[in-house]
């Protein structure tokens, strides 16, 4: 008799020591199924042939090939090198079942059986386990999209890494052995790239008009005249644009404002991604000057919710437009 359970009608049945361990995770034990896939820690599977024939044509192959010396419960028994965690992950992809969310571990053992096995039946679903994983991981996420390419999934773990860019530092040895040097280069300059992207909107006001930025006002305009003696220093600033097409798009723009430009790009140089405009820590310096300004005032402040919002939505355009080249 095999170590398939003889007390049950389902067959393998994690036995009572072990319900307490990841064993009760495991439930292919179908008692109409037509084979067991041995783990290499000794949990069968029982499972139909055809579902993973259909999805494997070296699962079929195997299946062809079984020994009639080697068999539990009429069903015939095939040893593989994989673990059961892994053969359940796996398993449960092929199966019309739920599947618990996967770790790194979890994706690079799944992916590595899915390649072995050349599965390729479910790349959606793969795709979408390792975006989900890329939003806590993605350094190590656009590791494994190196060995086993996916290149939606890569360029969106690229674009993760933005948020703490650190080349692939926290990757495993295990992972990092399987990266190349160009893809390696290839991440390193595309964070690179991206910081130069987002700081450069930074840099200049020429892609917003000149009426929508906080505090700014054209010379020509007549309440300049008005206010000869601003609390305020007012600096020369090209725009994208004066309300009328024929004018100058030079604007008298308060230098508060160019100071919270100047906290964009180096808070952008760690972080180059349009949210991190948006932190109130970097405007609210800026706000305060504007507040003690007769002039620019209280009204500084929805306008500067504007204008930080239309310029992270500026930095996302630009980082959008960068490539990732490997
Ligand atoms: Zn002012």
């Amino acid at each position: 008799m095999s170590d398939i359970s003889s007390n049950s009608e389902y067959g393998y049945v994690p036995a009572l020591d072990d319900a307490a361990d990841s064993n009760d995770l495991f439930e292919f034990y179908d008692a109409d199924a037509d084979a067991i896939v041995r783990s290499a820690d000794s949990v069968d599977f029982r499972i139909y042939t055809k579902v993973l024939s259909k999805a494997s044509p070296v699962f079929r192959t195997m299946f062809a090939n079984t020994s009639q010396a080697d068999t539990a419960d009429g069903c015939p028994i095939v040893q593989v090198l994989e673990d059961a965690r892994t053969l359940d992950n796996l398993f449960r992809l092929l199966y019309p079942l739920d599947h618990p969310p996967f770790s790194i571990d979890d994706l690079r053992a799944v992916m590595t059986a899915i390649d072995k096995y050349a599965i390729n039946s479910f790349p959606q679903t793969v795709d979408r386990l390792l975006l989900e994983a890329a939003k806590t991981d993605p350094e190590s996420v656009y590791a494994l999209t190196c060995r086993f390419p996916t290149q939606s999934v890569m360029k969106a773990a690229a674009k993760l890494t933005l948020r703490n860019p650190q080349a692939l530092s926290p990757v495993s040895r295990t992972d990092i052995a399987h990266i190349t040097a160009p893809q390696y280069s290839g991440l390193v300059t595309y964070q690179n790239k991206c910081k130069d992207a987002a700081t450069l909107v930074c840099g200049s006001l020429d892609w917003i008009k000149g009426s929508l930025i906080p505090g700014a006002i054209h010379p020509g305009n007549a309440k300049l005249k008005q206010h000869p003696k601003r609390d305020c220093r007012m600096v020369d600033r090209v725009t994208g644009g004066a309300a009328s097409a024929s004018s100058d798009p030079t604007y008298k723009v308060p230098a508060w404002l160019l100071e919270y430009l100047d906290a964009c790009i180096l808070a952008l140089r760690q972080c180059p991604l349009g949210d991190t405009v948006m932190d109130p820590k970097l405007y609210l310096p800026s706000l305060q000057k504007a507040w003690s300004c007769s002039v620019c005032g209280e009204r500084a402040h929805l306008q500067m919710l504007l204008f930080s919002s239309a310029l992270k939505n500026r930095v996302d355009d630009a980082i959008g437009q960068v490539p990732l080249d490997v």
